[in-house]
């Protein structure tokens, strides 16, 4: 791996040889058929991901623009959202559907907690709400949203339901024509960008709508954006030798590679990888007497937030982690200085984490903690390859 560093944060996430690679082809003119190629497949393979019998848009930008363009293409002005957050990432829809006149109403869980269907499907059933996000992973307590409870509420509601996947597209299930209980529950929007569990790096923002959502951009007759109007964009997604805005040619490349390499792991596979990784590093890190944040039936696959046991600086541990080649985050609000954020999410490797306990647990013994290293790495292999 041409990476010196091991980055081990929410986002961006380890780089592999042949993206790096993709990404320095040479710059074709973005009607060229030979990149037009490479566009089409792209998209092809963001279907797939999603399995979606609807459309998929690939589009310079971050997670952030995916967000914006999947509440203005759905919800317009004056009418209600219904925001379900688990945290920091969960809320950035308030303001964000704020911005553009829409009605938010908020059901947040406390910060390690789940928010449960009941509560849901009482607030659902107190109002008309268009359209419901949810946060598949909210990336800053590492929680996961429990899909098979909140779909059936919100489309029991009739609303539209409007996943954050940043934090999980290709590592955890993301199915647009899965059933959830009924053949109308379905999740409507899937939004994601390039540089979380793609590992890509960052610089696109990925948004795939079911017909429902579509059809419900039909409906609203003045969207407030141009850029990030998804039907400025349809000609394009449909036929990538025409012109709207000129794509990111090379990050087109990279972001082709990347699927392919999710592709040629398999999704399933690629989903069990993390299911047992996200396991693997929580208890190679407990043994540490680190404490995750997420109960483990609703820790999320791809990130952990990590409390430190008594007496361990956040800003010394990170630094002295750092100066080794491992780079973490901190932890958010209420948290911050009591956890670290790990990723474990995208083209990130086994040997990675063996070498990331390594050397969290050799710090903690240079801070004067003790630390059984072995067996740290021995719980981790062993859960990891329990799959
Ligand atoms: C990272 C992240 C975002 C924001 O994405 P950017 O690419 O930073 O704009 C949104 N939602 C979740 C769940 C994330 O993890």
């Amino acid at each position: 791996m041409r990476n010196k560093e091991m980055l081990l944060i929410p986002g961006p996430t380890p780089v592999v040889d042949e993206i790096y690679d993709a990404l320095s082809s040479e710059t074709y003119a973005h009607t060229d058929p030979r990149f037009v190629k490479v566009f089409k497949n792209s998209l092809d393979q963001t279907k797939k991901l999603f399995n979606t019998d609807g459309e998929v848009f690939v589009v310079a930008g971050s997670g952030t623009l995916a967000m914006e363009m999947a509440i203005i293409n759905t919800v317009a002005p004056g009418e209600k959202l219904l925001v379900i957050s688990h945290g920091y990432f969960g809320d950035r829809f308030i303001p964000l559907a704020k911005a553009f006149g829409i009605q938010v109403e908020t059901i947040q869980a406390e910060w390690g907690q789940h928010v449960r269907k009941e509560v849901v499907e009482e607030k659902l059933a107190s109002g008309d709400f268009k359209a419901v996000t949810v946060t598949h992973v909210d990336t800053s307590t590492g929680i996961m949203a429990n899909l098979d409870e909140l779909v059936p509420a919100v489309k029991k509601a009739g609303a539209l339901f409007i996943l954050d996947g940043v934090c999980a597209a290709a590592a955890i299930e993301e199915d647009m024509q899965k059933t959830y209980g009924d053949p109308s529950y379905t999740i409507d929007v899937v939004l994601t960008g390039s540089q979380k569990a793609i590992g890509v790096p960052p610089g696109l923002a990925i948004v795939a709508f079911g017909p429902r959502a579509l059809a419900a951009r039909e409906a609203i007759a003045d969207v407030h954006g141009y850029y990030t109007d998804i039907k400025n964009w349809l000609p394009i997604m449909k036929d990538p030798g025409k012109y709207y805005a000129t794509p990111p040619v090379n990050m087109i490349y990279a972001f082709n590679k990347g699927m392919e390499l999710v592709m040629a792991e398999g999704l399933n596979e690629r989903y069990r990888r993390h299911a047992a990784l996200g396991k693997a590093v929580r208890a190679g890190l407990m043994v540490y007497g680190m404490k995750p944040l997420a109960p483990e039936a609703i820790a999320a696959p791809t990130l952990s937030c990590v409390l430190y046991p008594e007496g361990v600086n956040d800003v010394e541990f990170r630094k002295r982690l750092a100066e080794r080649g491992m780079v973490i985050a901190g932890a958010l609000a209420s948290l911050a200085g009591k956890a670290f954020r790990i990723g474990h999410m995208g083209n990130a490797t086994e040997d990675m984490f063996v070498k990331a306990l390594q050397i969290v647990g050799e710090t903690l013994n240079e801070m004067g903690h003790e630390a059984n290293i072995d067996k740290a790495v021995a719980e981790f292999t062993k859960i990891y390859h329990a799959r």
